[in-house]
């Protein structure tokens, strides 16, 4: 201990043991901590320091500059009372201004203490290290206890003038363990790379009870002093941990915790006076991005979801929906995905190509803040009960793709790499985006509740756009709402706790458009087709109704439900006008038209002199390419009335 005034010591000591008896009665029950408990079973205290703050207010700041001293000034007081010091402290309530962020812990924090907040991201082994050692003296029989503070410690001589080597006969240990914490990415801004920081847990907060908690992707506050330890010892380099005094659990990232009573009445009243609700919190995502706005839609449900289902706690059914995007890039899906991340806690944006060499699953890698290898788990798990934005799906690895395939059913991963063989936590959604140039894997795309292709924004669409933005100032019309990125978390947040039941009518309208999507001439065509479609549109109306916070989902959700599904299938050419296409949907090479649109475009621009492209040639050059004449008229009127193209005169076509 500090040389610190010896009369501030007792004063402390006294104001604490009026303290303790005032706020902590029940933690200092006599027979309890005087029970023969072992160094194992410490009594907690918690000390609540917004309530010592109101006490003695020195003795905050003295915990937050010498916490070691603090902690002892405690149990000097317990033992006073009780007679005993078997006790551990932990500190709880810390006034926000003793919140640290972990970006920014540097050497001058060293032995301060403060609370940190984030996510655990790698757990380590329990292991144990002795605390002290007792040896036994071969000449005379006497027992020497020698304290292990700083690396392993033996006596060198005994009391009778023995000296040399003394035999070990018991040894006193205490239980340990090493996180990972890492900081929330809106603590420090999008831009960088989350920092991370190694938590030191031991005596009771390596208790099995807590280790059982310690669940990847959970937040966590940690009350802790700031440590230091050598990495390098040739050249003498020091990295900062935090040694954990105490550890409370925030639940998942999607956490319902964070909303007051006042925010949630808020958002009630918001969803009761808007009638389009799901629209218009559809249409606030990428806002600038206009268009879309089905796929907005069914990215809205996707963000709320629906209820997994469960028999003898055996999941039956997930209620996660998941959405792929496909096509060029550039084709506002790229904006889309990255507005979600920012508005999503907890989310995280990967690519397929994976460029880091991090696994989108888990790698076994050498882990140099825990020490020896670890897991670590990829963007799937650690975007568990949030969401994965996935681009480049198409150019994932094989073994990413068995992996995802479990992960989008099953909403764990068994992974079986080196040594290391565990079940990963990947309830996470995925909405993902790829290439319409490449053949995506069926058992991958059957996993999808939605499958959009997208449309390139051309230059047609940015002046119907432009004409959109001009004619609102004409005609003043504001109809549609833009909602704060704030608020739509604070309606998501909201939305999930809500569990809705599909009323009979609902089931009834479900199951009728789904026969006359699938076969609308009766001819039993559909029948041996999988009833893969059935779960996602029960999803989808659920997710629908949770979305005007209804706890029945009624016809007027399946409808919502239905119309999506139509509108993703006529986009992937599944469904044209209105007869289901079975061997497309069979083959799921997905819309063959938006790339010969795009190849059309292509020509036209290379073939134009400055008079415009020739018919004749391009028929002649898009003949080889597998688009004949009918396709070719077909899509050059639907360019030209898209405002794609024009028409200078009869057989001539220019890009706009
Ligand atoms: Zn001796």
């Amino acid at each position: 201990m500090k040389k610190i005034n010896e009369e501030f010591y007792s004063s402390k000591i006294e104001i604490l043991e009026d303290y303790l008896k005032l706020h902590n009665p029940n933690d200092l029950s006599a027979t309890e901590i005087s029970n023969d408990l072992g160094m194992d079973n410490k009594k907690e205290v918690i000390i609540d320091v917004k309530e010592l703050l109101s006490y003695d207010s020195d003795m905050v700041s003295f915990i937050a500059s010498h916490s070691q001293d603090a902690i002892r000034l405690f149990e000097i007081a317990i033992n006073n009372i009780v007679g005993s010091s078997k006790v551990e402290i932990r500190f709880i309530n810390m006034p926000n201004t003793y919140k640290k962020p972990i970006w920014k812990i540097r050497s001058k924090d060293v032995g301060k203490f403060y609370f940190f907040e984030g996510y655990i991201r790698r757990v380590s082994e329990v292991k144990h290290k002795p605390r002290l050692k007792v040896y036994e003296c071969p000449q005379c029989g006497n027992h020497i206890t020698v304290l292990q503070l700083n690396g392993p410690k033996a006596p060198t001589k005994c009391g009778c003038g023995r000296k040399g080597k003394f035999r070990l006969i018991s040894k006193e240990v205490y239980n340990f363990q090493k996180v990972i914490l890492e900081e929330d990415t809106s603590e420090q801004g999008n831009e960088t790379e989350p920092a991370k920081k190694m938590v030191l847990l031991k005596e009771g907060l390596a208790d099995p009870f807590i280790t059982n908690k310690l669940k990847l992707s959970y937040k966590v506050r940690v009350y802790g002093s700031i440590g230091e330890m050598v990495i390098n010892e040739k050249d003498d380099e020091y990295i900062t941990y935090i040694e954990a005094n105490n550890l409370e659990f925030l639940g998942d990232s999607f956490s319902i915790n964070i909303l007051s009573p006042t925010c949630i009445a808020k958002i009630k009243d918001i969803v009761e006076s808007d009638k389009d609700i799901l629209t218009n919190m559809a249409n606030s995502i990428a806002p600038s991005l206009h268009g879309l706005y089905n796929i907005k839609k069914a990215i809205m449900l996707s963000i709320i979801g629906s209820n997994h289902t469960y028999e003898n706690k055996v999941l039956i059914e997930r209620g996660n929906v998941h959405i792929l995007l496909i096509g060029s890039p550039g084709g506002g899906k790229s904006a889309i995905m990255q507005n979600v991340n920012n508005l999503i806690p907890g989310s995280r944006y990967a690519s397929g190509s994976t460029a880091s060499g991090v696994g989108l699953v888990a790698t076994v890698q050498k882990d140099e803040l825990l020490g020896g290898w670890s897991l670590f788990p990829g963007a799937i798990p650690l975007s568990n009960k949030s969401i994965i934005l996935l681009d480049e799906l198409d150019k994932i690895s094989s073994e990413d793709m068995g992996y995802l395939n479990q992960a989008l059913d099953k909403l764990e991963v068994q992974v079986d790499k080196a040594m290391i063989h565990t079940k990963l936590q990947s309830d996470t959604t995925v909405i993902a985006a790829a290439n319409p140039k490449h053949n995506l894997n069926k058992d991958l795309v059957d996993r999808f509740d939605l499958v959009f292709a997208t449309p390139n924004i051309s230059k047609g669409e940015h002046s119907k756009v432009l004409d959109k933005i001009f004619g609102r100032f004409l005609s003043g019309d504001n109809s549609g709402r833009i909602y704060s990125e704030e608020l739509i978390r604070h309606y998501v947040l909201y939305a999930k706790t809500i569990k809705p039941r599909l009323t009979e009518e609902a089931h009834q309208y479900l199951k009728e458009e789904y026969t006359k999507i699938l076969d609308p001439k009766g001819l039993d065509e559909g029948v041996f087709l999988s009833n893969r479609i059935v779960p996602s549109i029960i999803r989808l109306t659920i997710a629908a109704a949770r979305s005007r916070f209804s706890k029945e989902a009624t016809v007027e959700d399946a409808k919502t439900s239905i119309g999506l599904l139509k509108e993703s299938l006529m986009s992937i050419d599944v469904l044209k006008n209105g007869v289901f296409d079975a061997v497309t949907y069979e083959r799921v090479v997905p819309t063959k038209s938006i790339g010969k649109a795009e190849l059309i475009l292509k020509m036209i621009g290379e073939l134009d002199t400055g008079m415009g492209a020739e018919y004749n040639k391009l028929e002649s050059v898009l003949k080889d390419k597998g688009i004949d004449e009918f396709e070719l008229d077909k899509l050059l009127s639907a360019l030209s009335n898209e405002g794609s193209i024009l028409i200078p005169r009869t057989g001539f076509y220019r890009l706009l």
